[in-house]
């Protein structure tokens, strides 16, 4: 059988690593048709949108995307492109596993989480009010004649949204998620001590949901305290379930205890769709260098090659990039802090992978 997928090498670094992965994915031998979308600057060059409506639609008829990376202006410019998507196409869950592969310079040994992120609600809800418009002077005067509290009239604001059914259905993802991955216990982040309306909404609806699972370990950690623990006892977690913002900070801690973003992989899924791309940006000062590790979007296609139902084919490659990253000999900088001169580019770590692949 041949998987449709649809394609989106992204910018920066993007178009470098999605080739890679792509070289991998079919020597497999597994059987794929890409369709090739172009979003970012360049679709706006082309299409007139950063997001034009025909990737959307490609990726509704696929079911399935392989993306790379896609720069967001920062401050100004355009909206992001990776939030629009989710958005747009109801992605509600972020799956993002953080392993140690023995041989990877890491800051603790026998990692395993799995951090589950919300991904279109909190603080990304793109509901924003700009410093000085009559918008941010109308809410700066409905907080007064509610709360009593005055606001600086140079404020901005960025809207932070937890829904009772969002969060129902992100923290039954994570459940779910365990039970059908044999992990033992769901931890919910949240900052619900201060935060009692948003937060302590997603708290009690997670406490309801873990009673549904009884053969799930629940409990909940607020944020910042869970950051710490992360870093000094990683071993006491299993899966994570966090809203938006959090779920993103604590994936990169994550990455971080396991090698860096060059080992950070991740899945945007609804109940029918699925894109899978790295953790990581799109890191414009790489563009082009054959330089960047492309071992997070590889480690994202082992996931869609399961998602896929191509089980064997998904071990078979992740057996072939931890062979590569173990034996240390065709692995790019950020795997080789000792002798980053030493480093292979990331065309040729492709190339060890299929030479694995092959052996
Ligand atoms: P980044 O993740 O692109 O890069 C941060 C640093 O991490 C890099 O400078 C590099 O040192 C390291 N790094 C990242 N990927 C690596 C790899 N594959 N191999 C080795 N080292 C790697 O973060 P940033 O610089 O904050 O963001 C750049 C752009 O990417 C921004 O426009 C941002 O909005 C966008 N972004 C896109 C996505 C996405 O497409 N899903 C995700 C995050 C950021």
């Amino acid at each position: 059988m041949t998987h449709q997928i649809t394609l989106i090498p992204g910018d920066g670094i993007g178009p470098e690593i999605t080739e890679a992965t792509r070289r991998v994915l079919e020597a497999t031998g597994v059987a794929f048709h890409w369709e090739l979308a172009l979003v970012g600057e360049a679709a706006q060059d082309k299409f007139g949108s950063v997001l034009p409506e025909p990737v959307l639609q490609s990726i509704r008829k696929n079911k399935v995307a392989l993306k790379g990376p896609v720069t967001t202006p920062v401050g100004s410019g355009f909206r992001s492109v990776n939030v629009g998507l989710r958005k747009s196409l109801g992605l509600y869950a972020c799956l993002r596993p953080a392993k140690t592969y023995p041989g990877a310079p890491v800051v603790r040994k026998e990692v395993d989480l799995v951090v589950v992120r919300e991904n279109i609600e909190g603080l990304y809800s793109g509901i924003e009010f700009k410093k000085g418009t009559t918008e941010a002077a109308r809410l700066i005067d409905f907080v007064a004649e509610t709360s009593g509290d005055r606001l600086g009239k140079d404020s901005g604001f960025s809207l932070k949204v937890i829904s009772e059914s969002g969060s129902r259905r992100i923290v039954k993802f994570a459940f779910k998620y365990a039970r059908a991955n044999q992990r033992r216990k769901v931890t919910a982040v949240h900052k619900a001590n201060i935060l009692k309306f948003s937060d302590g909404l997603f708290l009690s609806v997670a406490r309801e949901v873990a009673k549904d699972y009884p053969d799930i370990e629940f409990e909940d950690r607020i944020v910042d305290n869970m950051c710490m623990q992360l870093v000094q006892k990683p071993e006491l977690y299993d899966v994570l379930v966090a809203p938006n913002l959090y779920g993103d900070i604590l994936s990169d801690l994550c990455a971080g205890l396991v090698g860096g973003l060059g080992l950070a992989p991740s899945a945007n899924l609804s109940d029918e769709l699925a894109i899978f791309e790295a953790t990581h940006g799109s890191a414009p000062k790489y563009t082009g260098l054959n330089k960047v590790n492309p071992m997070s979007l590889m480690l994202s296609g082992v996931m869609m090659l399961r998602h896929l139902g191509e089980k064997e084919s998904a071990d078979r490659l992740e057996t072939a990039i931890a062979g590569v990253i173990a034996e240390g000999k065709h692995v790019t900088y950020d795997l080789k802090p000792e002798a980053p001169g030493e480093a292979a580019g990331t065309s040729q770590v492709a190339d060890a992978v299929i030479a694995r692949l092959g052996s």
